[in-house]
């Protein structure tokens, strides 16, 4: 079994190797993508990049933004959006936490909220709440404040919630963060069936909260048979990553997630931050994280949690 430090380590670095490693292969259907054993930070000769010009080995806005939250819960010592919703429009506009300072990639969302929190919108107002507002953008970067979170299973899915409200501010794109991040505290528990346990959990929680017990039962619908399209809504995105975790080891969970195609980059961060979490470090290739640039942002970071 890994320790507790291997395993927040793991995720960290979990999630930077899974959205760098997908990053090539972003916009692709399925049927287009290379074998299993062809998905690698260089694709093969001929194939088509995504994002032509960004190096091997670098991550996007999924692993700057999910830096940028955990530097903002190590900077003030609780989830404060305030902090957190200006730390993403330094991102934005400065690259904070992008590799190189360059950003080459930002959702349509995101970057509404963010343009919003620039104009002088309080953060926790900031994310668009319209149903087609729930794309996996608050799911991609949550997995730090699960990590980091002290507090108990109530206080966790509340502050899930409030960080999603930054950039995606329905109610179904707080929800999934909110189970993601129960989901990753039962792994790091070693709960013998993590994902039960944090379903269960939430369903106590909402009780009292017809609206979001709506959303986790028939927009979520977490009992399912595990099913997912690797796509942009982050329903699917959190599904996606639930069925790829049975593909094996890190290695394989990350592959599987690419071999979804369409967001790669997404699902193999959601899925790798996961994996990571309940491989270890030690279980992450040594190829990818020699390779994974922008370290120097990382170490700091992982060394105070
Ligand atoms: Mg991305």
């Amino acid at each position: 079994m890994p320790t507790r430090q291997e395993r927040i380590e793991g995720a960290i670095i979990g999630l930077l190797v899974g959205d760098a490693l997908g990053v090539p292969y972003e916009f692709h259907p399925p049927e287009e993508l290379p074998p299993l054993e062809q998905i690698e930070f260089d694709p093969p000769v001929g194939f088509h990049r995504a994002h032509q010009g960004v190096p091997p080995g670098t991550w996007s806005d999924d692993g700057a933004q999910a830096l940028c939250l955990l530097a903002s819960l190590l900077a003030c010592g609780q989830f404060d959006a305030e902090d957190f919703g200006q730390r993403m429009l330094r991102w934005y506009e400065e690259g904070y936490y992008a590799v190189g300072n360059i950003v080459f990639d930002v959702g349509i969302t995101t970057a509404k909220a963010l343009r919003a929190i620039r104009a002088g919108t309080p953060a926790l107002q900031a994310g668009p709440t319209g149903d087609y507002d729930n794309g996996n953008g608050s799911l991609m970067r949550v997995l730090p404040l699960a990590l980091w979170h002290q507090g108990s299973d109530a206080e966790l899915v509340r502050d899930a919630q409030l960080q999603s409200r930054v950039t995606h501010g329905h109610l179904r794109s707080q929800v999934c963060c909110a189970l993601y991040c129960l989901w990753a505290r039962r792994i790091m528990e070693e709960a013998s069936d993590p994902w039960i346990a944090a379903v269960s959990t939430l369903r106590e929680i909402y009780t009292h909260d017809e609206a979001a017990t709506t959303e986790l039962e028939w927009s979520i619908r977490p009992d399912d048979e595990p099913h997912g399209t690797g796509s942009g809504y982050v329903v699917d995105c959190l599904r996606s990553a639930r069925l790829v975790m049975n593909a094996g080891s890190y290695e394989q969970v990350v592959k599987a997630a690419i071999a979804l195609g369409h967001d790669t980059d997404t699902t193999a961060c959601v899925a790798g931050g996961i994996a990571g979490l309940r491989d270890g470090i030690e279980a992450i290739p040594q190829r990818w994280r020699t390779r994974l640039r922008g370290m120097e942002l990382v170490e700091g970071l992982i060394q105070q949690l």
